[in-house]
């Protein structure tokens, strides 16, 4: 912003904008991001008395507009520029951060264009709790308040104004020096030897302690392992990439088992070795626990970093990360801005999960920042995974900077799973969710004493209950989604919007009135007939309503792996990064069932979920056996069992070229929420005939779908529009994005509007 001339309550700080003798012509300026939409940076002058505080990262406040409201901002770059116009200055700083870099000051502004959102959303991604103002505390000062007749005073009184000396000092320290108490103080108060004011001041965190992310590593057996020769050969390109110091990205491409997790270690090891930091993303602490505490204990200084932390663990963190006191930083996907000084490889496993997206503004994805950081950078970015999005995939195959690193087979000792197709039970008929193969499995797994784990997908996502003579479902009176029924506390509850009810007595229908019975089918009901069937196996359920924090998760899987229960069942939880050495038998009961998803990657998570479970079953030595229950068997099923990644990709692939779909194209999905009724509706309307005029002037391959209602049409009480916008995968999309940025007159005017570059869900 810049100021013309002086405005009304502002005046008193014009005197800093008189350049100082010597260096006339020049003054010293922070680049801020402000809180409202904008957006771009704004510049103000720093005053003298503020140049020492205001640095990248601190939080500001300064005057906005006609009447120089104070503003929150977040400091982006300080920098001497050419006294060209008068600017307003910073009214305050506020303690923040102080490790902002140029490079992640680019990321964060490449990130604001890329992802269509402010600067000021762009650098709080960055920037931890940027809107919120620290706590002040009060200071009391003491100092002497004229001369002392030392004879005057007691001895007490005399160490107390000794501590205090001709200083202004802090109350409690002076106290604690002297070991006076509070009484003496105020006697020589009263007498007018010392005189007392307050202050107030932010509070400031304590630095961080080094030994606090100081591990001793264990001795562990995977030190020597022999690698295998694909191992090798992929820690040799790694390594290459390491040492060139140059922007490249590998993918780490193998099967469950074929000991990626080595791959990373020891190529994390290599860096710092090198005096150099290492970021490893991992999809969810929650979910990849054991592979966190395998590579935690194979270094001596790590920090993670995920969204359990409080506010203030969270910046005792990342201070020690920026002082370097760090090598190895494992966090989710904010990790991904990770304040290294001296980073060297970012490494993200899972590279096709899901919880890399972040769900609010900025919606970006941690592998894609994470390689737009390598770029920016010159730094090797390693992707592993055993089911490469098809992003990445594409990626490979077109892409220059990538490159394709297999590994193909699994290591020592460990063998394929025998994974077999099976048919799933008849739903309709009182006979239950596992089939007879499935059953006599378990049965047989059982009597060996070893371990059964069961993979129901989503938490309770069919039980609905429906009319058994006319088949109408009972759905949401709010959201329109399928109530779920909870079996525990006899309700219906939403797990779209969150509303709940009770029962009915019968069919809603009045002309009907019919019996109502649950239909589909739900891990408890799967818990119920396990338990009718085994009565005497231990069960151990992993959802997201039994486990609600990440100790009970933790809790339940150590009690799994004690060999505490004979069958685990849960939601695609399970599926995940779960090592154990006793389990024999992995089913999976409903795996198409998410394939009815009105979703384009409907398919590949579902090819994804299965190959995760059939790899899981054949990680250790002795024979181990995955069944997978599937009502319908479409190739990519078979080629999941088969853990053929390519055959399923290539097929998808051209499927997604013939519509148009990502990874040929890029999508953007602009909603419109607003709970006053038809604004949704009109404001995406407009919306999206201004974006076609404008997209007609950009591209004629840019699509602009028209305005739908979204699949979950209502949420938090607003309803809920889209507007799909489709094109090829080169400028065009960012100009339109640009425009929309650039014209607020553009912006449909609804109590929610956000904009989800590359969405990962469209509900
Ligand atoms: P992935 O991440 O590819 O699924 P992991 O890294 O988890 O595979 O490796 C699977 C198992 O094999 C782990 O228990 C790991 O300790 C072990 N392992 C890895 N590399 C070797 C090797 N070279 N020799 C023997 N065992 C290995
Ligand atoms: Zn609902």
């Amino acid at each position: 912003m810049a100021a013309t001339g002086p405005q009304p309550g502002a005046s008193n700080h014009q005197l800093w904008l008189v350049p100082r003798s010597g260096d006339a012509g020049h003054h010293l300026v922070a680049e801020v991001a402000l809180r409202r939409p904008d957006p771009g940076l704004v510049t103000y002058a720093v005053p003298d008395t503020l140049a020492e505080v205001v640095r990248p990262g601190a939080m500001l406040s300064v005057p906005l507009g006609r009447s120089a409201k104070p503003t929150a901002a977040l400091c982006v770059r300080v920098s001497t520029q050419p006294w060209d116009h008068t600017r307003q200055p910073v009214l305050e700083a506020v303690p923040g951060p102080d490790w902002l870099s140029p490079h992640l000051v680019e990321l964060g502004l490449w990130m604001g264009r890329y992802y269509a959102c402010s600067a000021w959303q762009s650098f709080g991604a960055i920037v931890p709790t940027p809107a919120r103002r620290p706590r002040r505390r009060k200071v009391h000062l003491l100092r002497l308040a004229g001369p002392v007749e030392p004879d005057l005073l007691t001895d007490r009184q005399r160490a107390l104004v000794t501590a205090l000396g001709d200083q202004e000092r802090e109350r409690n320290a002076v106290l604690s020096e002297s070991g006076a108490s509070p009484a003496i103080l105020r006697t020589l108060q009263r007498r007018g030897v010392i005189s007392s004011r307050t202050e107030t001041e932010f509070c400031r965190p304590a630095p961080p302690d080094p030994e606090q992310f100081r591990t001793s590593p264990e001795d562990s057996p995977e030190d020597s392992f022999a690698l295998t020769t694909a191992q090798q050969a992929a820690l040799d390109a790694i390594s290459g990439a390491i040492d060139s110091d140059a922007f490249r990205v590998q993918l780490l491409f193998g099967v469950p088992g074929s000991g990626k997790t080595e791959v990373y270690v020891r190529a994390a090891r290599r860096v710092v070795a090198q005096g150099r930091q290492v970021i490893l993303l991992i999809p969810e602490i929650a979910l990849t626990t054991q592979l966190l505490q395998r590579v935690q204990r194979r270094f001596e200084r790590v920090a993670v970093l995920h969204s359990q932390l409080t506010e203030r663990q969270r910046a005792t963190t990342l201070a020690a990360i920026a002082d370097g006191v760090v090598d190895v930083v494992i966090g989710t996907r904010s990790a991904v801005f990770a304040p290294c000084p001296r980073l060297g490889l970012l490494i993200v496993d899972e590279e096709q999960e899901g919880s890399f997206k972040n769900l609010a503004s900025p919606f970006y994805h941690a592998r894609n920042v994470a390689i737009k950081r390598g770029q920016l950078q010159g730094l090797p970015v390693l992707l592993g995974t055993a089911t490469p999005s098809l992003e990445t995939w594409y990626n490979v195959k077109h892409r220059r900077h990538f490159e394709l690193l297999r590994l193909d087979e699994r290591v020592p000792g460990a063998r394929l799973p025998k994974a077999h197709l099976v048919q799933s039970a008849d739903d309709d008929t009182d006979a239950g969710l596992l089939s007879d193969e499935l059953r006599s499995e378990i049965d047989q797994t059982l009597r060996s004493s070893q371990q059964v784990i069961l993979l129901h997908n989503r938490r309770g996502y069919a039980v609905y209950l429906r009319c058994s003579s006319c088949g109408l479902p009972v759905l949401c009176e709010r959201c329109g989604s399928h109530y779920v029924y909870h079996q525990h506390d006899k309700l219906l509850k939403c797990h779209r919007c969150g509303q709940r009810r009770s029962v009915p007595p019968h069919c809603l229908d009045d002309t009907c009135r019919g019996r109502l019975v649950p239909g589909g089918s739900a891990i408890q009901r799967l818990e119920e007939e396990l338990r009718r069937n085994w009565p005497q196996a231990r069960l151990l359920r992993l959802d997201s309503d039994t486990m609600r924090r990440r100790a009970d998760y933790e809790a339940a899987l150590a009690s799994f792996e004690a060999g505490a229960a004979d069958i685990m069942l849960g939601t695609q939880m399970i599926a995940k990064g779960l090592d154990f050495p006793r389990v024999r038998l992995v089913g999976v009961i409903a795996a198409d069932a998410a394939l009815a998803l009105p979703d384009f990657r409907a398919g590949e998570r579902v090819f994804q979920l299965i190959v995760q479970v059939v790899g899981r079953a054949g990680r250790r030595e002795g024979e181990s056996l995955a069944l997978v229950q599937t009502e319908q068997a479409p190739q990519l099923i078979h080629d999941a069992r088969r853990l053929d990644y390519e055959a399923f990709a290539e097929r998808e692939l051209e499927l997604r070229r013939r519509m148009f779909f990502p990874p040929w194209s890029r999508m953007v999905r602009m909603v419109c929420a607003d709970s006053r009724p038809q604004r949704a509706r009109e404001a995406a309307t407009q919306f999206a005939e201004q974006l076609t005029a404008q997209a007609e002037r950009i591209s004629a391959a840019l699509r602009v779908a028209a305005p739908m209602s979204c699949v979950i049409p209502r949420l938090r009480e607003m309803l809920r529009w889209e507007v799909l916008v489709c094109g090829p995968r080169d400028r065009s999309i960012p100009q339109l994005l640009s425009i929309i940025a650039g014209d607020k007159h553009l912006r449909p005017h609804v109590q929610r509007f956000t904009i989800d570059v590359d969405p990962l869900d469209l509900f």
